[in-house]
C-alpha cells in the first residue's frame, strides 16, 4: 500500500508543480498538450495513490485525543455508575447508553444467556429488525459462537461468515464481544455496521472493557434480585409473605389516596384445614396450599398482590377495587376453590371438599389507614366463619 501512497503523492506533487509553474512563468507558455498530458498524468496518479489511505482513515479513524478523551470519559461514567445501581434494567440501560456515547454504529444488541433453555435473549438493541425479548438457541450465530469461544471477534464482513445471522439485512461488519464472570459467560454484546471493516483493535479492545464492567454489573444486580425475591417470597407456596403484604398494603394505599382510587384488601383462611392435615397428613396439608395459591393466583388480575398472610390464611390486595367489584372478585374465587379438583402428595384425589372463607374492606369506606382496614377485613373473615364458612362477608355486610 506504501507505494501506491508514494505514487500518489508524486503525482500530486506534479499536479501543484504545474500549477506553480504556469502562475510564476505565465509568459512562457508551454504546449497545451504537454500540459493536458503531464496534469492527466499527475491527476491520475494522485488519485490512484491517495484513495486507499483515503479509504483506511475514513474506515478506521484515528481517534483525536479529544475522541480519545471522551471515550475514556464515557467509560469512567458508565462504571461509576453501573457500580452504584443494583436494578438490572436500570443497569442494562445504563450499557445501551453506554455503547450509543462511545462507538459510531447502526445498530447494536446486547443479549443476556438464559443457562436453563440454552438460549440468548435480547434485551436491549438499538435498530435491530428483532423485538425485545426475541430468543435464539446459544449455537447459533456469531453471537453464540462468541458466548462459547468466550472470545471477541471483530467481523469485517459479515457476508464471508458462515454463522452470521442477519439482524439487520445491510449490515457489513460486526464486534462481538462476550461478558464473562469468573469464567461463566452471561451473555454477548454486538455492534454492528452498514461499512465493511468498519472496526478496529481500538474499538475492540473499549468494548471488551465495557463488556467487563458491565459483566459485574449484571452479575450483582442479578445477584441483589434474587435476594430481594427471597426476603419477600413464601417459600411453601412461593407467594409473597406477610412482611411484603404489610410493605405492600402501605404502598399501595398511599397510590391510592393519592389518585383518589379505591383499594380492597381481602383476608382468606381455609376451612377447617387442620382437619385435612389431621387425615391426610402435614406433607400432603403443604401441597393443598401450594395448590390453593395457584387457584388463588389464577382468579385475579395482574397487578393484584397474593400473599401468604401466615399458616392457612392468606390475603390479597387488589389496587383500584370497589367492594362490588371484589366481592365478584372473591365469589368466583370461592366457587374456583370450591371446584379445585385438589390432590394428595401423591398426586392421588383428596375425596374431601376444600373451601375457603373471605373477608373484605375496601378503602376509603371501611377504613382510611392499614390498621383500620386490616382490622375491619379480619372481622367480615371472623363473621363469614361464625356465619357457616365458604362464604365471603363484607365489613358492612350485618346480617347478610
Ligand atoms: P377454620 O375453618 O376455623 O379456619 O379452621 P382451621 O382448622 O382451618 O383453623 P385452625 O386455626 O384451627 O387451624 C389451622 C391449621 O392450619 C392448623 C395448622 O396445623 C395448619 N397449618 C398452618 N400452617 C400450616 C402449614 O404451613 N402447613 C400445613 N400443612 N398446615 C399448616
Ligand atoms: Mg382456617
Ligand atoms: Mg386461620
Amino acid at each position: 500500500m506504501w507505494g501506491r501512497v508514494l505514487a500518489g503523492a508524486l503525482g500530486a506533487a506534479l499536479v501543484l508543480l504545474l500549477l506553480v509553474l504556469t502562475q510564476v512563468y505565465p509568459e512562457t507558455p508551454a504546449h497545451p498538450a504537454v500540459l493536458i498530458f503531464l496534469a492527466a498524468t499527475g491527476g491520475a496518479a494522485a488519485v490512484y495513490g491517495l484513495l486507499p489511505l483515503l479509504q483506511s482513515l475514513r474506515q478506521a479513524p484515528a481517534p483525536s485525543p479529544r475522541a480519545e478523551r471522551h471515550r475514556l470519559e464515557a467509560l469512567y461514567y458508565t462504571a461509576v455508575r453501573l457500580a452504584s445501581n443494583l436494578d438490572l434494567d436500570a443497569v442494562l440501560d445504563t450499557l445501551a447508553e453506554a455503547l450509543r456515547q462511545v462507538f459510531t454504529y447502526e445498530n447494536s444488541a446486547i443479549l443476556l444467556y438464559e443457562e436453563d433453555s440454552h438460549e440468548l435473549v435480547l434485551v436491549r438493541a438499538h435498530n435491530y429488525d428483532r423485538p425485545l425479548g426475541y430468543r435464539f438457541s446459544a449455537d447459533l450465530g456469531v453471537s453464540g459462537r462468541c458466548l462459547r469461544s468466550g472470545r471477541a471477534e471483530i467481523i469485517d464482513d459479515v457476508r464471508t461468515d458462515p454463522d452470521y445471522i442477519a439482524g439487520v439485512a445491510s449490515c457489513r461488519s460486526e464486534i462481538c464481544v462476550p461478558v464473562l464472570r469468573g469464567g461463566r459467560a452471561l451473555g454477548v454484546i454486538n455492534i454492528e455496521s452498514t461499512e465493511p471493516a468498519a472496526f478496529n483493535t481500538e474499538d475492540l479492545y473499549v468494548l471488551t472493557s465495557l463488556a467487563e464492567i458491565a459483566a459485574l454489573a449484571i452479575d450483582n444486580a442479578r445477584l441483589h434480585g434474587e435476594t430481594v425475591k427471597l426476603a419477600r417470597t413464601d417459600e411453601n407456596t412461593g407467594l409473597y409473605n406477610y412482611r411484603f403484604a404489610l410493605e405492600c398494603l402501605r404502598e399501595q394505599l398511599a397510590i391510592s389516596r393519592r389518585a383518589g382510587k379505591p383499594l380492597t384488601l381481602m383476608m382468606v383462611d381455609l376451612d377447617r384445614f387442620k382437619s385435612i392435615n389431621d387425615r391426610f397428613g402435614h406433607i400432603t396439608g403443604d401441597a393443598v396450599l401450594r395448590q390453593f395459591a395457584r387457584v388463588l393466583e389464577s382468579g385475579v388480575r395482574q397487578g393484584d398482590y397474593v400473599c401468604r398472610y401466615g399458616g392457612e390464611e392468606f390475603c390479597i390486595i387488589l389496587p383500584g377495587a370497589d367492594s362490588r367489584h371484589a366481592s365478584e372478585i372473591a365469589n368466583r374465587l370461592l366457587t374456583a376453590v370450591r371446584t379445585h379438583p385438589f390432590v394428595d402428595v401423591h398426586g392421588q384425589p383428596l375425596g374431601v371438599p376444600v373451601t375457603a372463607s373471605i373477608g373484605l374492606a375496601t378503602y376509603p369506606e371501611h377504613g382510611q389507614t392499614e390498621a383500620e382496614l386490616r382490622r375491619a377485613a379480619d372481622q367480615a373473615l371472623y363473621r363469614a366463619k361464625k356465619e357457616g364458612r365458604d362464604r365471603l362477608r363484607t365489613c358492612q355486610a350485618v346480617g347478610s
